[in-house]
């Protein structure tokens, strides 16, 4: 498991230096009732976590947590990134810190993809092999 220290350095590692990401000089963590729309957000060096969602979390929290830790260095071109493109360099980091392949929807769906794309046709054959068993030899054998 990731800690959130070592998340912190490793991801000034994969950033390869200070320059490019927005080094906030303390980080603080409030886990307060935030309402039902949010699980979390990031403000400057404040990271807001909702403890009616986190009480009710089966899964695990710092993973929560580890995405808005890259909101709070990253850049977001003043305001005109895309909230999509924003989203996506935060699990990415956190994808790259220490997610597993089957994750999340999105992080299989890529995965799936780099699988497809190295042999057409895996993710039918796939899908065909998972009729009666899985196993994850599957990924070998075809
Ligand atoms: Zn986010």
């Amino acid at each position: 498991m990731v800690t959130p220290i070592n998340f912190l350095f490793s991801s000034f590692i994969l950033f390869n230096s200070e320059s490019y990401i927005l080094m906030p000089p303390k980080l603080s963590l409030f886990i307060k009732t935030l309402g039902a729309s949010h699980v979390a957000y990031s403000s400057n060096d404040e990271i807001r976590a909702n403890a009616d969602y986190i009480q009710g979390f089966s899964g695990d929290v710092t993973r929560i947590l580890y995405h808005e830790v890259v909101h709070s260095w990253q850049w977001i071109g003043n305001g005109q990134a895309p909230l999509g493109l924003i989203e996506g360099i935060a699990d990415f980091v956190r994808m790259k810190l220490g997610n597993k392949w089957d994750d999340s929807y999105y992080i299989t769906a890529w995965f799936l993809d780099y699988y497809n794309g190295l042999r057409n046709g895996f993710v039918a054959k796939l899908t065909k092999k998972m009729g009666t068993e899985y196993s994850d030899d599957f990924f070998d054998q075809l």
